[in-house]
């Protein structure tokens, strides 16, 4: 058996790996159009930042190594150009030297990637403007940063985008003395998590010195002069930068699957099935170039991540090997870091089920200690959990903070890929000492919180329908000198069951303190005592991170 894969990356470099350790005879030939196979993309803004000193330690596994180790015919600098489905035949081209070559397949694997996005913008080919895909892009950054840095003036750069690619690039940046602005178009960084968590990334990157362009597109490249570029926007802006970074999301590369007719889905990405078959049974495809079910909604959707490509590419290779592996669909499980801190996150936002209308949904916002709060060195975490409403199954997590956020998100998507609830994960039986963690493990504690919230033991509310109704604030009365809400009665929670005369019987009391646990006793106290009352989910944590148009109805 033949078979040829095209990409020698994540996706197309695990295939190749997982297909010869299945099958010594097959013949296997992995062609890349690039210098370097199975190289670490996902290093290269660290790479930048000089974090990741050595060019060399991206080079994950070499062309030897796939040569010598795994039998397989390394082809670098070697594009496919053209398939003919019919004949199963792939044509090659030589970068170098041009020669095309045609070679027969019985099995052909697609792993080519996505292209980074590059509107057709006037200026966009000035020198100076950069995308981060491949090694020689991250050198070519490196090599304008030190040729300018030379000449002894501060640097500026304008980091165009705000998905990961952008914040790991001006985290990188600014690690390298380098001023950042970033502009993105959309009103929140991050468009993947909701509004309030991106508002918390936002604030991170401004303590750190990154200015912020919301909400605002770039129109325009243009020359400034002493060899500084102007990022001119639509509301006619100019932001100056002494380099350029574009980072405005990725295309699915499907030009040569397009041309062989394979079918390409609504999203724009190659169309498999959930063994990466394409519409041709012999010819598969991986990676950020196809389109995947989301694993909880179950619509399409592209997602370009690493740990995806690998799978799949495991999956073609077991597919082609004889195996009934299917691929699950996609969570989009995924961590950016942010000087220090990070925000990760897992499933469906609510603002994607809200986009669904999909009304069947419940939200809890947590802020418990990354670890036991008298062990030193524990840090707060927020934690957004959503669960379905009617049987309490996972939905999806996000999660911020400076102190193992990985681990909780990472623990949270495997127990949504397994179909769990609220109760399972009350139930999870989770790492404990007081350095790693809590008897009480914040995973487990979303579980509580929200099993609380199912049960009808703790009805909660969250702060756009709350102020609208009666506010009882049970915090300590020193703590609302720093941060006051005005209009709510502020009774602390050791005074309440002495006060209850002062409080409504026709009305529903929306409680909250600080992050939601003393307010959750005062509920309990309010209920058994025949009040209608519900916990502000978050309490003035959740509040520092509401929309504005919550806030100004004060
Ligand atoms: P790629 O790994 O991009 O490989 C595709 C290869 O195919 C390319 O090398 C290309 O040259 C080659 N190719 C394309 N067409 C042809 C052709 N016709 N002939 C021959 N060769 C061809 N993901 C994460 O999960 N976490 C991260 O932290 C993370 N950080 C990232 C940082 C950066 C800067 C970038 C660019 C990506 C990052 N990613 C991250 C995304 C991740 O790298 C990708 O999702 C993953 O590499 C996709 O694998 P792939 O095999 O589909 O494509």
């Amino acid at each position: 058996m033949k078979v040829i894969i095209v990409g020698g990356v994540a996706g197309g470099a695990s295939c190749a790996a997982r297909l010869r350790r299945l099958d010594e005879k097959a013949e296997i030939m992995m062609v890349e159009r690039g210098p370097y196979v199975s190289y670490a993309n996902c290093g290269l803004p660290y790479h930048v930042g000089g974090v990741i000193e050595n060019e060399s330690s991206l080079l994950v596994a070499s062309e030897t190594l796939f040569r010598e180790r795994f039998a397989v015919d390394v082809r670098t600098g070697c594009e496919a150009i053209a398939i003919s489905p019919k004949e199963k035949k792939v044509k090659l081209r030589s970068v170098k030297t041009g020669e095309v070559t045609e070679h027969a397949y019985d099995k052909l694997v697609l792993s080519p990637g996505a292209a980074s996005i590059r509107p057709p913008l006037p200026g966009i080919d000035l020198p100076g403007i950069f995308q981060v895909r491949t090694v020689p892009d991250a050198r070519q950054i490196k090599e304008w940063i030190e040729a300018r840095r030379a000449g002894g003036r501060p640097m500026r750069a304008v980091v165009v985008g705000g998905g990961f690619i952008g914040l790991e690039m001006a985290e990188n940046l600014v690690h390298l003395g380098v001023g950042v602005t970033l502009v993105e178009m959309a009103g929140q960084v991050l468009p993947p998590v909701d509004e309030e968590f991106a508002r918390l990334v936002k604030d991170r990157l401004e303590s750190h010195g990154v200015r912020l362009a919301l909400g605002d597109g770039v129109a325009a490249f243009e020359e400034a002069g002493n060899g500084a570029i102007d990022v001119r926007t639509k509301s006619g802006k100019a932001h100056r930068g002494d380099l350029v970074i574009l980072a405005l999301g990725v295309r699915s590369d499907t030009a040569l699957a397009k041309a062989a007719g394979l079918q390409i889905g609504e999203r724009g990405g190659i169309r498999v099935d959930d063994q990466m078959s394409t519409s041709d049974p012999d010819i598969f495809a991986v990676g950020d170039a196809v389109e995947v079910r989301d694993f909880v909604t179950g619509e399409w959707s592209l997602v370009a991540l690493a740990g995806p490509a690998n799978r799949q590419g495991r999956i073609a290779a077991d597919v082609i090997a004889g195996r009934n592996s299917r691929f699950r669909g996609t969570q989009g499980t995924a961590i950016v870091g942010l000087f220090g801190a990070a925000i990760a996150w897992t499933g469906v936002s609510e603002k994607t089920l809200k986009s669904l209308g999909d009304s069947d949904y419940e939200k809890i916002y947590i802020y418990p200690s990354s670890h036991a709060g008298y062990y030193p060195g524990a840090r707060p975490i927020a934690m957004k959990v959503l669960y379905r409403k009617s049987d309490g199954r996972l939905l999806g997590a996000q999660a911020f903070g400076e102190d193992n956020v990985d681990k909780r998100i990472s623990a949270l998507a495997v127990a949504l890929q397994m179909g769990a609830t609220i109760h399972d994960l009350e139930e999870a039986e989770l790492c404990y000492a007081p350095q790693f963690g809590s008897a009480k493990d914040p995973v487990n504690f979303a579980g509580m919180v929200a099993a609380n919230a199912m049960s009808g033991d703790m009805p909660l509310i969250h702060w756009d329908a709350a102020k609208t109704g009666f506010l009882l604030d049970v915090r300590e009365p020193g703590e609302l000198a720093a941060d006051p809400m005005p209009r709510a009665l502020n009774i602390p929670v050791g005074q309440l069951r002495g006060r209850l005369g002062e409080l409504p019987r026709d009305h529903a009391i929306h409680v909250f303190c600080r992050s939601g646990q003393r307010a959750y006793l005062a509920v309990r106290i309010l209920l058994q005592h025949g009040f209608e009352a519900r916990n502000i989910s978050g309490g003035m944590l959740s509040y520092a991170t509401v929309d504005q148009t919550v806030k100004q109805s004060d």
